[in-house]
């Protein structure tokens, strides 16, 4: 088998109906991300778990052409609802950040960033069981998704260790793996997580993953709801987070340019 030489890893928020743009930008409907799946199948791309990402990444394993990994940072009850029927139909598994402290509860970070002020329904214990027998995993995106630069050495030790301590009581079984809260996080923020029992560790910096990249700083692309399936392609296929055509213009234009400098 031909083993892939970089690996692209999908970010999406809530899966659900959208009030406003704010909504618009990190919620995408169900009819969307539907769309988003079949075309990613129809490129002939994958989704991985994330035990064989770790594994092609550590060198221990070979992974397909078009594999990618699909991830749902904050746990929205959405994703059940609208999201696992057509991974389950697809085969397909993806991997959920959650907010410790409030599993079955509501997305109260959110409230102030919202321009409506509404909170959404976060997953709780009964549909995190279901859902691990659909081929979800599940781990930590902190206790209470501050952002984690923000805080003093122990509120920041509290977030990440507190946070492995609630979701392997849940889960019971280890929870390795991080997702920066807003993606944000520093030299210390990145020690801290390693300290706290982390392997490794998502970022929302754009990218594409090859291995031997630093686990602590995994990127992401970024996927929102005004996304087409087409600007999600292209986001794919660049490791970009933008998905307009200007970027399609550049490379082709950047190759064109490299051969006739190479020809003159
Ligand atoms: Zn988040």
């Amino acid at each position: 088998m031909n083993t892939i030489q970089r690996v692209p890893v999908l970010m999406y928020h809530r899966v659900g109906p959208a009030h406003n743009n704010w909504e618009r930008r990190y919620c995408v409907s169900p009819e969307r991300f539907a769309a988003h799946m079949y075309r990613l199948a129809e490129k002939g791309m994958r989704a991985c778990t994330l035990a064989d990402f770790f594994a092609w990444m550590e060198g221990i394993q070979d992974l397909p052409e078009g594999s990618f990994l699909l991830t749902f940072d904050d746990g929205f009850l959405g994703v059940l609802e609208h999201a696992a029927p057509i991974l389950t139909k697809m085969n397909w598994p993806a991997t959920v950040f959650l907010v410790s402290s409030l599993i079955g509860k509501q997305d109260e970070w959110c409230r102030s960033q919202n321009p409506s002020g509404v909170t959404y329904p976060l997953l709780g214990r009964e549909h995190i069981d279901a859902m691990r027998h659909m081929g979800f995993t599940f781990q930590s995106h902190t206790r209470s998704h501050p952002d984690l630069t923000t805080l003093d050495d122990d509120a920041l030790a509290d977030q990440l260790g507190g946070s492995r301590a609630e979701l392997e009581s849940v889960l019971g079984e280890p929870i390795l793996y991080l997702a920066y809260p807003f993606g944000r996080y520093d030299e210390r923020v990145v020690d801290a997580a390693r300290a706290a029992g982390y392997r490794a560790a998502f970022s929302v910096q754009p990218g594409f993953n090859r291995r031997g990249v630093d686990p602590l700083r995994i990127r992401r692309l970024d996927v929102f709801g005004t996304d087409t399936p087409t600007m999600l392609a292209r986001k794919v296929f660049f490791g970009t987070n933008d998905g307009g055509w200007r970027q399609t213009v550049r490379y082709y234009g950047d190759r064109v340019a490299q051969r006739l400098q190479l020809g003159s």
